[in-house]
């Protein structure tokens, strides 16, 4: 079985992640998206809340899964069986930081392939800072996350305090 695990924060996810598990839903046997419980990032949303908004988005898919990790990436690939890395690719600033993950995981995990999808044109600008950004100053999240998340995201968004974007 073709295991590939699409890792990140999705602090909260958007169109453009989802568009890349379901790009990837078509690629692999399964897809498990991994939440990133351990990042330098302080997030806006609660490890739970991001799993929650994600297991809202993609619940018509049968081979995506859900769940979050800590600690090094490696180590939950050779947990979940999983030797594929994905990584969405927006920018060419993306690829600097993306392509030294990728070589460090080869050297840690010689197994693992990481396999870089780029973003939809039309989801080229899209990352959770810009939807944190959009909601908490009373703009339209529609067309950059499922409709029926945007209640929740908004809700949270509206007192985010400077430093936490
Ligand atoms: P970000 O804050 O940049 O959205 P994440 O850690 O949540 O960061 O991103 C997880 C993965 O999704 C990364 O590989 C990132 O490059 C990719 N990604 C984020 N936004 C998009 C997008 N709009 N299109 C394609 N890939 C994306």
């Amino acid at each position: 079985m073709r295991i590939a695990v699409y890792p990140g924060s999705f602090d909260p996810c958007t169109n453009g992640h989802l568009d890349i598990i379901d790009r990837s839903s078509k690629l692999f046997d399964k897809v498990i998206v991994a939440v990133l419980t351990n990042s330098s990032k302080s997030p806006t949303f609660t490890v739970d809340e991001r799993i929650n908004l994600l297991k809202t988005a993609v619940c018509g898919y049968n081979n995506v899964e859900i769940c979050s990790f800590s600690g090094l990436l490696v180590d939950f690939l050779r947990k979940t069986g999983a030797t594929v890395v994905i990584k969405g690719i927006r920018a060419v600033s993306d690829f600097e930081y993306e392509f030294q993950m990728a070589l460090t995981n080869k050297a840690l995990y010689p197994a693992v392939e990481t396999l870089f999808l780029h973003a939809t044109s039309e989801y080229m600008f899209l990352s959770s800072s810009v939807v944190k950004e959009v909601a908490r100053y009373g703009g339209s999240l529609k067309g950059l996350v499922p409709e029926n998340l945007i209640p929740i995201i908004n809700n949270r968004c509206s007192n985010i305090v400077d430093n936490k974007l």
